[in-house]
């Protein structure tokens, strides 16, 4: 229910899992094995006392979803870096050579862009006007209504 923030955190360059279809033993399991927080809109999963770390997501629009987030564990996104996360499968993403993406960007991109990133577990490519697309749809949403994110 929450793919979208995920997404989102991810462009934002927090290291972020999601999982469709888990068992919540599992969930817990891993967030705990791996020291992470567990963002859910389960509240069964919250309430319990073996879910360790664990932050209940109320909104329903992903926006608020972010801004409860950022909120709630006082993090801020960094504005006007580029996220090293893949924005699919949250794998660390790592700077290659114009010659190595050759084929797999379209090619007015592979002429102009300056830098080049890939994704060490997918392999998808990410380019600098790519990513700042991407920031800038997070930043300006966030500050949609006026509030400073
Ligand atoms: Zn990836």
């Amino acid at each position: 229910m929450l793919g979208s923030l995920a997404k989102w955190l991810r462009i934002m360059g927090f290291d972020t899992l999601y999982f469709r279809n888990i068992e919540d033993n599992e969930l817990v399991r891993i967030a705990k094995q791996e020291g992470r927080i567990l963002l859910t809109r389960d509240g069964g999963i919250c309430g319990s006392k073996k879910a360790g770390d664990c932050l209940l997501i109320r909104s329903q629009d992903t926006v608020s979803q972010i801004k409860e987030v950022l909120t709630s564990l006082e993090i801020r996104p960094s504005v006007g870096e580029v996220s090293h996360r893949c924005v699919s499968c949250n794998g660390a993403l790592l700077p290659v050579r114009r010659d190595d993406v050759f084929g797999e960007v379209p090619e007015y991109v592979c002429r102009n862009s300056p830098a080049f990133l890939k994704c060490g577990q997918c392999g998808k490519v990410y380019w600098e006007g790519s990513h700042k697309k991407m920031m800038d749809a997070v930043i300006a949403a966030l500050t949609k209504d006026g509030e400073a994110c």
